[in-house]
């Protein structure tokens, strides 16, 4: 009912490379929505976090037009190759474990945990569905062999590959990479990690592993292991009804899920997604960050500020802020200058937040007689709205937030505005700060705030002057300013 009311989210959609509006196929639809996850070999970074934000603004933005949305994200914990376009080379979480001295589920399982500790603190909603690859290897070999049964791929020595060419002669592939096969004739250039492919372009669905590989599984074609795209093409097939509405990832990922998609195209005869969401990167002095590049910024580094390029901690709420203040389509640079500048404006944010959580109790004037300031401040509502619209677009958005947090700062020194349109104003501030970019205050609760002001007050007033800075500067530690103004103490947050 809601969607009706607003105007369309309009997505863009790497397929198309357009933008399109958004809609289902009838008002009951679930819309199904899957996030290519983590690999889990090392500490979760940036660039997780912006992964895991940017869909998370658009689940929550989905549901709040009224959509069922059914959302998952999966856990890659095998399989996922250094050589990540062709799916060769070495697996990432048996490097990793053979690094820690651990087995290989260990490490999948210690950094699964952290993923997860991760995304709870940037406020990251849990997915729906969090399969693993190794909780479906049945489904993956099943998947494998309808592929192999209808002629999609072929078996070599125990590993199987996915016949790109024969696939290229019924359907493009690479459109969402940009990229053609017939750059990768045999004999282009040397083959690489296998000699086994009938074609550079061919892609392992299972591979052999040789004896030392730990993580290993039965198969119709021997001991071996899944390739990372079967993984995410049976998992996203078993949970979601085929076209998925909305998938996607981070733009490096276009490779991959071309490999998806033709994988799922082959196997199911319909097209694997109608929206492909790709956002783009972290980056740090121009590189993409990666912990395979090496220069990956821990999001607990960042939250503890334990990392060179970092002077102080940066709570989670201002790194959330700070992954989403670009629009998810431009890159995201990395600086300590720019999570300084995040930390500024989620403070100005979140008090506004507090002002409007106060002035949702106090009553406005019954009766006052619309004025063109009214229907300003109504405009300004409607372009909170137009903003997500057009592609989420947050710079948009934080822009229009902050005209709104205009009016309200200045609602004591002007006419009092109309009953509806003030509660308008509270009300969009609010959902649009608190539930859809999904930012909260410093986590001290209301009760034990009291008591220490109270507390406070009464050291003051014995002239307690220890006591009393002994509170100011714990206050202080939870982010927490005390505005002593003679008779009257008042706070704000302050995060920087
Ligand atoms: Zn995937």
């Amino acid at each position: 009912m809601l969607r009706t009311m607003k105007q369309t989210l309009h997505l863009y959609n790497t397929r198309s490379r357009k933008l399109e509006p958004f809609s289902v196929p009838s008002p009951d639809h679930q819309v199904g929505l899957y996030l290519c996850g983590p690999t889990v070999y090392g500490a979760p970074h940036l660039g997780h976090g912006r992964s895991a934000v940017t869909f998370d603004l658009l689940v929550r933005y989905l549901r709040h037009l009224g959509y069922r949305v059914r959302s998952i994200r999966n856990i890659t914990d095998v399989g996922h190759m250094t050589q990540e376009t062709d799916g060769s080379g070495e697996d990432k979480v048996l490097k990793q474990a053979k690094k820690e001295s651990r087995s290989p589920m260990e490490v999948a399982h210690h950094y699964t945990e952290r993923y997860r500790e991760d995304m709870r603190q940037l406020n990251v909603l849990p997915p729906s569905i969090e399969p693993t690859a190794t909780g479906h290897i049945p489904e993956q070999i099943a998947f494998i062999e309808k592929l192999l049964r209808e002629g999609h791929a072929y078996a070599v020595h125990g590993s199987v590959y996915f016949d790109v060419p024969r696939y290229e002669r019924s359907h493009p592939y690479g459109v969402l990479a940009r990229r053609k096969i017939e750059e990768l004739r045999p004999g282009a250039r040397p083959l690489i990690g296998s000699d086994e492919k009938r074609h550079p372009a061919d892609f392992a669905l299972w591979k052999r592993a040789p004896k030392e590989h730990i993580m290993g599984w039965p198969s119709p074609w021997g001991r071996g292991y899944p390739g990372w795209h079967a993984e995410c093409a049976a998992m996203s097939t078993k949970y979601l009804t085929l076209p998925i509405d909305i998938h996607g990832g981070g733009s490096d990922l276009a490779l991959h899920h071309d490999c998806e998609r033709a994988q799922v195209q082959a196997h199911s005869g319909v097209p694997l997604a109608r929206f492909w969401l790709h956002h783009n990167l972290v980056t740090v002095a121009d590189q993409k960050m990666s912990k395979s590049a090496e220069n990956a910024i821990s999001l607990q580094a960042c939250f503890a500020g334990a990392h060179p390029l970092l002077s102080r901690p940066y709570p989670p709420m201002v790194i959330r802020f700070f992954l989403l203040h670009a629009h998810y389509r431009r890159p995201l640079h990395f600086a300590e200058a720019s999570l300084h500048q995040a930390a500024k404006s989620y403070e100005k944010l979140i008090n506004g937040y507090k002002i409007a959580l106060e002035k949702k109790t106090t009553k406005m004037a019954a009766q006052a007689s619309p004025t063109p300031y009214a229907a300003e401040v109504r405009a300004a509502c409607r372009a909170c709205y137009a903003a997500m619209n057009n592609d989420l677009n947050t710079p948009q958005l934080i822009s229009a937030l902050s005209t709104l947090l205009g009016y309200l700062s200045a609602s004591d020194h002007r006419a009092p505005l109309p009953s509806p349109v003030w509660e308008e104003l509270l009300t969009t501030y609010i959902l649009f700060v608190r539930d859809l970019l999904g930012l909260q205050p410093p986590s001290l609760s209301h009760g034990l705030l009291q008591a220490l002001l109270h507390q406070y007050k009464r050291a003051k007033a014995t002239q307690q002057y220890d006591e009393v800075d002994a509170i100011r500067a714990a206050l202080d530690g939870e982010g927490i300013a005390l505005q002593d103004k003679g008779q009257e103490v008042t706070w704000r947050y302050k995060i920087i």
